[in-house]
């Protein structure tokens, strides 16, 4: 039974290609343009990015997993709290982005969940 004789380096190697099989390695042409991560820097483009949001959940694109609040409380113009977070999951290839705002300390970032891109070294500090 060679499966058993791998040792842990193996298994790890196994193990990350189980992953990458399991999610889309190709492109996915709905989230591609927002499958990367980057911070925001000002409330207006948070704002301009939930407007884009609000397009692809009504689109049927994203699908909103998680809120803090409702994606359109963003817009008024009362922060509806110190820390605003909404979850996304993209129908087509099932990656999950995250976006999330400190308007108390004054930044937010887009995030992605579960990329099924190229395996890293899980040695480097993300
Ligand atoms: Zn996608």
């Amino acid at each position: 039974m060679a499966l058993l004789a791998v040792d842990s380096q193996s298994l790890k190697t196994v193990e990350s290609l189980r992953v990458w099989q399991n999610s889309q390695m190709a492109p996915c042409s709905r989230c591609d343009g927002l499958a990367q991560r980057f911070n925001i820097g000002t409330p207006y483009e948070y704002q301009s990015l939930v407007r884009q949001l609000i397009e692809v959940v009504n689109q049927g694109t994203f699908l909103l997993v998680e809120a803090s609040c409702p994606l359109r409380d963003v817009l008024q113009p009362i922060w509806p709290g110190d820390a605003i977070s909404h979850k996304f999951k993209c129908f087509a290839c099932g990656r999950t982005f995250e976006l999330f705002a400190d308007t108390y300390h004054g930044n937010a970032s887009w995030s992605i969940g579960d990329l099924p891109g190229p395996i890293e070294n899980s040695s480097k500090p993300n």
